[in-house]
């Protein structure tokens, strides 16, 4: 198969492969509205199913036991009258081979292959989705897009641990930073919202969803971020700690007898909004269950913000001046009560959100009188992914 139609509308495939679910986007070349989108969940399982959305219409199929290679295929049978132009992969990491998004080719698979031991649940997913696309689409033209290449302008102040130089030299472990697709594209929207060349502004963005990160940019770059070797440092999320001590593991092996592997996995899975509040990982259900009087869903919203807002403050550090502090992600964008009970810690900065604006999730949030401007920017990966797809292979 090379492409679903020969003659149609010129479109970009975006793809985000997971261990076993891939997602689809399918955008045009020109403007930004998705064309189609294609889920497929619960691969190689029983139970697998593709949902597929295309002019207004959703679909659910079941697909018992299907591979990655077919649930792809099934999609882009949907694909008729579109011609795709390229395909842009998501890459979790691409450690520090690669400071931007990059044309596939076998030497940019070897090299993510390399980066697989810095991400082992993603990277091999996300060279499962290249071979996969590779083999149905010969010839079409491929580019991986990565969640840590926006943060390779990491200075070495603030990418570097404080620990024995050595493990940097042989194994690489330092800072790295994710969500750099994200940081970058509400950067560059912020910047033309701000009415400045992207170059010029200096922001802090908060992407704060299931997953959570800060970002501090200068002048356009990414400067200092809170996520780290791994996605699991910095701020509270969903279900992740973010930082905890670092003799942590010691101590609940010595106490408990947990293996170092059970203590990751309680500190990914069943940690964060979901650990302190005991009921969710969704902040919706915490925001209903607070107002409703239940105190630990208040406790694990107030240490959220209040931890999202001390590393808010120490982001500052990386900058000269800021432009304006940006909220995005999933909380980010819909919750005006995470804002505002940020925003409240982040007073003594001269921060003050306007608290009608707010409400109503408007662009520009903060008040008349904020020493900083505060901005809410949608984020869209794909359709970044896309832009850079296009810009690699026209
Ligand atoms: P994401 O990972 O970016 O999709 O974000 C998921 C998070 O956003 C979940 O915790 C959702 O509860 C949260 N979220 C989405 N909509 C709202 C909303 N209206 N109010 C509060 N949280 C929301």
């Amino acid at each position: 198969m090379q492409t679903p139609s020969s003659t149609g509308a010129d479109c970009v495939i975006v793809i985000n492969c997971g261990s076993s679910s891939l997602k689809l986007a399918v955008l045009p070349a020109e403007g930004e509205t998705v064309l189609l989108k294609g889920l497929a969940e619960r691969l190689g399982g029983p139970d697998a199913t593709l949902t597929v959305e295309k002019d207004g219409e959703t679909t659910v199929t079941s697909i018992p036991s299907a591979s990655h290679h077919e649930a792809l295929q099934a999609t882009v049978r949907s694909m008729d009258g579109l011609t795709p132009r390229g395909i842009g992969h998501r890459v979790v990491h691409g450690g520090e081979e690669f400071t931007a998004s990059a044309l596939i080719d076998d030497g940019v698979m070897e090299a993510v292959e390399r980066c697989a031991s810095l991400a082992p649940l993603h990277n091999p997913a996300n060279l499962t989705g290249i071979r996969t696309a590779r083999s149905l689409f010969p010839g079409l033209p491929q580019v991986a897009v990565f969640d840590t290449a926006f943060h390779q302008t990491l200075p070495p102040k603030a990418f570097h641990y404080a620990i024995p130089h050595s493990y940097y030299e042989d194994l690489k472990v330092r800072r790295y930073g994710f969500h750099g697709t994200s940081h970058h594209y509400v950067s560059l929207e912020a910047a033309r919202m701000l009415g400045k060349r992207a170059e010029e502004t200096s922001l802090i963005t908060l992407h704060i969803g299931n997953g959570c990160s800060g970002c501090a940019i200068r002048d356009g770059r990414s400067v200092d971020t809170t996520m780290g070797l791994t996605p699991s440092e910095g701020l509270v999320m969903g279900t992740r700690s973010g930082d905890v001590d670092p003799a942590l593991h010691q101590f609940l092996q010595d106490q408990t007898g947990m293996r170092l592997g059970e203590i990751t996995a309680m500190l990914n899975s069943r940690s964060g909004l979901l650990g302190l509040s005991g009921l969710s990982n969704d902040m919706r259900t915490l925001s209903d269950a607070a107002r409703n009087g239940h105190q630990r869903a208040a406790l694990a919203i107030e240490v959220f913000c209040y931890r999202l807002a001390k590393s808010t403050a120490g982001l500052m550090a990386a900058l000269e001046r800021i432009d304006a502090v940006v909220f995005t992600g999933g909380i980010g964008e819909n919750s005006a009560e995470i804002r505002a009970a940020t925003a409240a810690h982040l007073a003594i900065f001269g921060i003050h959100l306007d608290d009608a604006k707010n409400s109503a999730h408007a662009n520009l949030i903060s008040s008349t009188n904020s020493r900083i401007p505060c901005l809410v920017v949608p984020t869209n990966e794909e359709l970044m992914i896309a832009r850079e797809t296009l810009r690699l292979t026209s």
